[in-house]
């Protein structure tokens, strides 16, 4: 995510959101463990303000300021940034309280760590030494390191809540990473007009199932499929029409076919099958079933798919050395219902089984 949206502008809202809703948890608790310092010693309402304002208002301001950036997930990161200075401002201003101290920077650098990386962590350093540096200027230097019980019981819930709503938080990027994953690698398999699988994914299972026919010892059978004249489609109703026609045969396909069979979108208006497990006789019989209803469909005044299929069946044969001669031979034998005069099935290039 870091790299994709660090140069589109308007990206990144939705780590703002995220990061919003931990800094308003994590600065409240903040809040109390800095207050408990405070209390104890004695300090002026200046830095009572600052700390009220970081605690509480701060977070509502920078949610803002970032939305408002044109990059609003560098707006954050500079948020974030804002958020490292505070931390070594407070460390100063709490005298060195040594637990308070170690809790904030480590809560801000964990943040800094989760949200951007080394590369955050180690500008957060940066700032919290700068932040250091002008909490020294402004309130000037003084060496407290011991906590009263009261420090270290305001620092407990800090210490334990922050924690697990960071992760909570990284449990849900992760859940959301991968349903994305998951729908990015269900895209990357499918043709997107038919759903069907695509090229390449069909091919690759007709390669394994290929392989598997030769180690397995087995018979598969492979159906090309072409719609007939499907230019004219295209010509006569136009290209939308020629979509749904392809979209329609798809639906019809995966109703023919079982689920096991492999079904793909080989080419603009070709489709193969693979049949697993099935002969040439079971195959060309299936294949003739589904050129007699789709003629059926075609006939009419009013046809409800106004085109016929050429289909050229192969059975795997132990012969072949490669899954392309597989499909060379189902393909010779689609141009072979083709040449014969289509709608038709062709099992074999000299006999063409017409129906
Ligand atoms: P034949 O019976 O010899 O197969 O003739 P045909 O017209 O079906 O075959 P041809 O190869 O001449 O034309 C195929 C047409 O399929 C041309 C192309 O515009 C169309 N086509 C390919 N992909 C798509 C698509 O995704 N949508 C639409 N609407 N048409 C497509
Ligand atoms: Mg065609
Ligand atoms: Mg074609």
């Amino acid at each position: 995510m870091t790299l994709a949206v660090k140069h589109m502008p308007g990206k990144g809202k939705r780590f703002v959101e995220r990061i919003y809703r931990l800094r308003v948890i994590g600065l409240a608790l903040g809040f109390f463990c800095v207050a408990s310092v405070f209390q104890k010693q004695d300090r002026g309402p200046l830095l009572w303000g600052l700390l009220v304002f970081h605690g509480f208002i701060w977070p509502h301001v920078a949610r803002r300021a970032a939305h408002a950036s044109s990059i609003p997930y560098r707006g954050e990161q500079a948020n974030l940034l804002i958020d490292a200075l505070f931390g070594g401002f407070w460390v100063a201003a709490m005298r060195f309280n040594v637990l308070p101290s170690a809790v904030i920077l480590v809560m801000l650098s964990m943040d800094n760590m989760a949200a951007g990386g080394l590369t955050l962590f180690a500008w957060g350093l940066v700032c919290h030494v700068a932040g250091l540096l002008v909490g020294l200027a402004v309130v000037g230097y003084a060496f407290e390191p011991m906590s009263h019980m009261s420090t270290i019981l305001a620092c407990l819930p800090f210490l334990i809540a922050y924690p697990l709503v960071l992760g909570w938080s990284m449990h849900r990027i992760s859940q959301q990473l991968a349903q994305q994953t998951r729908s990015l690698e269900q895209l990357s398999r499918t043709d997107g007009l038919t759903g069907l699988l695509n090229r390449r994914t069909w091919e690759n299972l007709l390669a394994a199932e290929f392989a598997q026919c030769r180690t397995a010892g087995w018979t598969s059978s492979l159906l090309l499929i072409d719609l007939d004249h499907f230019k004219r489609i295209n010509d006569t109703y136009g290209h939308p029409t020629g979509d749904a026609v392809l979209k329609t045969l798809a639906g019809m396909l995966r109703e023919h076919f079982h689920d096991s069979d492999c079904i793909g979108r080989y080419g603009g208006e070709e489709f193969g099958v693979v049949l697993r497990g099935t002969t040439l006789s079971i195959a060309s019989g299936a294949a003739e079933r589904l050129v007699a209803a789709v003629r059926q469909n075609a006939q009419g005044d009013n046809p409800s798919f106004p085109c016929t299929l050429s289909i050229g069946v192969a059975q795997f044969d132990p012969a072949m050395r490669h899954h392309v001669e597989w499909l060379q031979k189902a393909d010779a034998n689609l141009y072979a219902a083709k040449l014969g005069g289509r709608d038709r099935v062709v099992i074999a290039n000299e006999t063409a089984s017409t129906s």
